[in-house]
């Protein structure tokens, strides 16, 4: 019954995080006339009040795709610049970013002076730079989960291949090893794009982090339905894998090649992540696995950590956001959720054994 009434929950509150999609909105701070003129005569003059900026000597500027644009007429001595290669071209704060963040900072202070809350500049929070990371916070956090994923993934492939026992074929006994593994890849590449992209929001980083993020998702969903479902035959996994990746991979195409739409990714990555949290929390709730309640705490912790990602909030202090403060709250849920797939891969294994051993036995007392 106690396990009864957690999934009836756990059901709860998947559904108002769907309800809940149309309260997100974004105030536009790049909107207001006095931010709007600071950053105009800021690209004229490279000042805003008494600092200037050497970024806003070079004659040229990086658009919001990523591309170098011409803002002055090319000058033989800053034609140097334009043979840096990209890696540092979008590394540099230019002369239109600089401004944008110059003059948020100068409209904030007005603001908070005034006793007025923040707003969200060209789709931002008002973030603190520090070393010229543009969200520090969530560098830092993108890094422990990278971290943390490395730890479970490095000793997962230990654990079965060096500590548990191997088949006649020296195989692992556990039947999901390679979901697991490319998992552990696929979640390490989507966290070194988070690092790079709340370093330095470009369209290119963007791009890469949101592929990356919908790539992941999508393959979890694979693998939730193979796991909870219990399929090991290859046919049948070809058949949930293949509509899935079809559809992800024209998601992915068409928010990069077509229509960069939030709006609709958001949706479709929701749903995707409410059905995964839904397969697992129904299959723990059923099942008599002895990590059940492991990934329950999971299921619960991760659903609970969505609400961020929907309720935004300005950040505290100028770092602390809700998507920061979302990806700390990550950081000991993957470590749990890493400590399930290994405690999944000790279960399966155990069970594997003792199946085969007792068919041995059989056929030996049927033999005698
Ligand atoms: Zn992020």
């Amino acid at each position: 019954m106690k396990v009864r009434g957690r999934c009836l929950l756990l059901l709860l509150l998947e559904l108002v995080f769907l309800s809940l999609l149309s309260l997100c909105h974004a105030s536009a701070g790049d909107d207001q006339p006095p931010y709007k003129s600071c950053v105009e005569s800021c690209e004229k003059s490279g000042c805003v009040d008494d600092s200037c900026f050497n970024s806003c000597k070079f004659p040229v500027g990086i658009d919001p795709e990523g591309d170098l644009s011409l803002t002055k007429s090319l000058d033989s001595a800053y034609e140097l610049f334009l043979k840096e290669p990209l890696y540092l071209r979008w590394k540099k704060w230019d002369c239109t970013s600089e401004c944008r963040y110059q003059c948020m900072v100068r409209e904030e202070a007005k603001r908070e002076s005034d006793g007025h809350l923040p707003l969200k500049y060209h789709g931002k929070w008002p973030f603190v730079r520090f070393f010229s990371l543009q969200e520090p916070a969530s560098v830092a956090f993108s890094v422990l989960n990278l971290l943390v994923h490395f730890q479970g993934f490095s000793s997962f492939l230990v654990l079965v291949f060096y500590k548990l026992p191997l088949s006649a074929h020296g195989s692992p006994h556990y039947e999901y090893v390679s979901l697991w593994a490319i998992y552990g890849l696929l979640s390490m590449n989507s966290w070194i794009w988070s690092t790079v992209f709340h370093s330095r929001d470009v369209r290119f980083t963007e791009m890469l982090d949101y592929s990356s993020a919908v790539a992941l998702l999508g393959y979890s969903l694979i693998l939730a339905v193979i796991r909870t479902g219990g399929m090991r035959a290859e046919a049948a996994r070809v058949m949930v894998s293949a509509p899935i990746t079809a559809f992800i991979s024209t998601h992915i195409l068409y928010l990069n090649l077509y229509k960069f739409d939030y709006g609709w990714n958001m949706q479709v990555c929701v749903v995707i992540g409410v059905t995964q949290m839904l397969l697992w929390a129904v299959w723990a709730c059923r099942s008599s696995h002895p990590a059940r309640y492991k990934l329950l705490t999971v299921v619960f912790g991760a659903s609970l950590a969505m609400l961020l990602e929907i309720y935004d909030f300005p950040p505290l202090w100028g770092i602390l956001d809700a998507h920061a403060i979302w990806h700390a709250t990550t950081v000991p849920i993957t470590y749990l959720w890493w400590s399930f797939i290994k405690d999944d891969a000790k279960f399966r294994t155990k069970l594997l054994i003792s199946k085969t051993e007792a068919t041995k036995d059989n056929k030996s007392r049927k033999s005698q």
